[in-house]
């Protein structure tokens, strides 16, 4: 068992759809600091790679999460084979709802760590506002974006910025991040979803798809406001990418 860092001022039980219990406790703990770094990240959240920064990393979606949601289909069908309120029916329902508990753990455990990351190695991180309510009218990518968690992914961000000193920015997404050559500037035309890699046709510039609309983030927020006001508005850069201008 873990120790608690002070006397907590309260104790609550907690039981969730899965028949788990939960203790949550309120305590009282000091802010803490992480060094200061030059570091600065623009991310660009997708379907495919979850994460693409604009130094050309780019972290996948954890794979159980998948092969998960496969079997958490099956569980679901065989529940909707079973009588209402019939003794088997019940013990589909609480499988499926345990199923529901475990892949939320490990989307949860994943933005977590990723986020610390994150927050840990950058000073500045550079979101862009995702209007997820908008997606989700196209059912198919509502679930895979609701699968993903980028909503619980951006408030983990900024918990964490605020708790270490970090400046979280979000820039609004009208700014043509996709489109445009994040060398030269110059704007091309809407690119359908299956295109991965581009060539600029003004400058010649190659690009993969995500890594340049990451790196247009992190100079978009370079000139917007911060988020939480800290920070300042020292110029952000895209230095260390592999993109090729
Ligand atoms: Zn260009």
């Amino acid at each position: 068992m873990r120790k608690l860092p002070s006397e907590p001022s309260s104790v609550t039980v907690i039981k969730d759809s899965a028949n788990r219990y939960f203790l949550s406790f309120v305590v009282e703990r000091q802010p803490e600091t992480l060094p200061k770094t030059d570091n600065s990240v623009g991310i660009d959240l997708g379907i495919k790679t979850f994460a693409t920064f604009s130094n050309g990393t780019k972290i996948d979606a954890p794979k159980p999460l998948k092969k998960r949601i496969k079997k958490l289909r099956k569980l679901s069908k065989s529940l909707s084979n079973k009588t209402k309120g019939s003794k088997r029916y019940e013990k589909a329902r609480a499988r499926v709802a345990k199923f529901h508990g475990k892949l939320k753990d490990t989307r949860t455990d994943f933005l977590h760590k990723l986020s610390t990351k994150i927050i840990r190695e950058n000073q500045t991180v550079v979101l862009e506002d995702l209007n997820v309510s908008g997606m989700v009218k196209n059912r198919k990518l509502s679930r895979a974006i609701s699968d993903l968690g980028w909503r619980q992914f951006r408030t983990f961000l900024e918990g964490k910025a605020e708790k270490y000193g970090r400046d979280l920015r979000v820039i609004s997404r009208w700014e043509a991040t996709t489109q445009k050559c994040s060398c030269c500037g110059f704007r091309g035309g809407k690119l359908d979803l299956q295109v991965r890699e581009w060539e600029c046709l003004n400058c010649g510039a190659k690009h993969d798809r995500d890594e340049n609309a990451a790196i247009n983030i992190l100079v978009a927020g370079g000139q917007s406001e911060t988020l939480n006001g800290r920070g300042g508005k020292h110029k952000t850069s895209a230095s260390g990418s592999s993109s090729l201008c």
